[in-house]
């Protein structure tokens, strides 16, 4: 089933960037169709500018003075250095009118741009051949000649027009003038014109796309976390018929075993099986009380409170504890604070305490540290450490969730349902404490528990 999940995140995940791409491309397309109409609106405005009497007047005073320059150039009056530097003069003088003019009429229509006009040809020829060739289409760089100059990389082209003319139409020679000049504009800001223009579309997309990748995150998160839930809840039920089982076996040779000494009369009272019997019995009496327990909830945990004495209440809990370790295991028990009276739980207090211990002996350790200590203002603080197998920092944020247990390879090496630390937990949580856990794969754990 998980597979399948992980295909459909995959695809979902896919079509997400593919989505991405489509959307940036149409965003792009936008952009496009904006900058166009933009310039469409500015080709048509500067038309009706142009055709403006004022302007028109300034166009055709620069113009006479090329035909002017160039009619010298003709008579070989001027060479081509000083027709161009004369034109620039003529043109840089009209200017100072040009400008405040353009710019006004700019404002007036409400256009946001700058204008330059520039000369990009410039021939002379007669019927069959050049004459002089002053700005070449192609080599030469264009002219600036009126409005404000841009530079190369920041311009927009509108259009380049073409004027031909006849110089000094009443003399025979016959040379004509051709001029080609275009204009181009700049936007100022054009960033935040095209922004505020599309804000609109790029903030809704961002919006959607936020809470479209969050889905995506919330969907795989919690894909993750029933995984993770059935996991544990098979691990639980393999455990749980493994534990049960073992006493069932057991139960049943014993019984055979039994009958047969029965049957042959052997015995007549089976004092010993029927022990072996009786200690079974219990022990699965215990794991059903306990699966029991569990399904019905440690939430309404009723605790009912005693004055109880840090130092003998600790001190008999260890000693019991003590029968039960291996004779290579040791315990010791150390009080940082004397004669300290905590308001707990003592049954309760008891089973979280020794659920714990319970793990330090049985996670492979061989010394086992028990020390209390009070702070003032604060509370009781109770830690054991162990020197144990530890505890992976991947597996360590699970260990007080309901059933679970490390397993290694999917195997079980150490016995147990994984309720003892929930148990535990719940009681601390119960008194209003707090339980931590710290641990080194290889080298030990310690549980510190504190109850204000
Ligand atoms: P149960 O206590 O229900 O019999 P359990 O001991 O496996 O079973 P918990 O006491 O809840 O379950 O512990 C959960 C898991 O945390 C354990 O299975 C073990 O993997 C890990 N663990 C807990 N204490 C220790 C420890 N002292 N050293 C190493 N691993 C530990
Ligand atoms: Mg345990």
């Amino acid at each position: 089933m998980f597979k399948k999940s992980k295909i459909l995140i995959i695809i979902s995940v896919v079509t997400l960037v593919l989505l991405t791409i489509l959307h940036g491309k149409l965003i792009y397309n936008t952009y496009q169709l904006k900058e166009k109409l933009y310039l469409l609106n500015a080709k048509s405005e500067i038309t009706k500018i142009y055709n403006s009497k004022e302007i028109d007047d300034l166009l055709c005073e620069i113009r006479n003075e090329v035909l002017k320059q160039s009619n010298q150039l003709v008579d070989s009056n001027y060479d081509q250095k000083t027709v161009l530097l004369n034109i620039k003069k003529k043109s840089d003088s009209i200017n100072l009118i040009f400008n405040p003019k353009m710019e006004s009429k700019l404002k007036e229509r409400n256009l946001n741009f700058i204008i330059s006009i520039d000369l990009t040809e410039f021939e002379i020829s007669d019927t069959s051949k050049t004459i002089a060739k002053l700005i070449e289409k192609g080599k030469d760089n264009p002219i600036f000649i009126l409005g404000r100059k841009i530079k190369a990389n920041e311009e927009i082209k509108i259009n380049e027009i073409t004027w031909q003319k006849e110089l000094k139409p009443f003399d025979p020679s016959q040379h004509y003038l051709t001029l080609k000049n275009r204009i181009v504009i700049k936007f100022n800001n054009w960033n935040m014109l095209i922004f505020r223009d599309m804000f609109f579309l790029l903030f809704s997309s961002f919006i959607l796309y936020a809470i479209v990748i969050g889905l995506l995150y919330f969907s795989i998160f919690n894909l993750y976390k029933n995984k993770r839930l059935a996991d544990i809840k098979t691990d639980f039920i393999n455990n749980i018929t493994h534990e049960l089982k073992t006493p069932l076996t057991t139960l049943s040779i014993t019984t055979k075993t039994l009958n047969k000494q029965l049957e042959l009369g052997y015995i007549s009272e089976p004092i010993e099986t029927l022990q072996i019997i009786d200690r079974q019995n219990e022990r699965l009496q215990k794991l059903i009380d306990q699966v029991l327990q569990n399904s019905l909830g440690f939430n309404d945990l009723k605790i009912s409170l005693d004055d109880i004495n840090v130092q003998s209440f600790l001190k008999h809990l260890i000693s019991d504890f003590k029968i039960t370790l291996n004779p290579n295991q040791t315990i010791d028990l150390t009080f940082f604070s004397d004669n300290q009276y905590l308001l707990a739980d003592r049954f309760l207090l008891t089973t979280a305490l020794t659920n714990i211990l319970d793990n330090a002996a049985k996670f492979g350790s061989t010394r086992i540290d028990v020390k209390y200590d009070f702070i003032k203002n604060k509370g009781h603080y109770i830690s054991i450490s162990d020197n144990g197998i530890g505890i992976d920092q991947q597996d360590i944020k699970y260990v007080f969730e309901k059933f679970f247990r490390v397993s290694e390879n999917n195997k079980h090496n150490y016995k147990g349902l994984g309720l003892g630390l929930y148990f535990a937990k719940q009681i601390v949580l119960a008194h209003q404490g707090n339980i931590k856990v710290d641990s080194k794969k290889g080298k030990g754990t310690n549980f510190t528990i504190f109850i204000p």
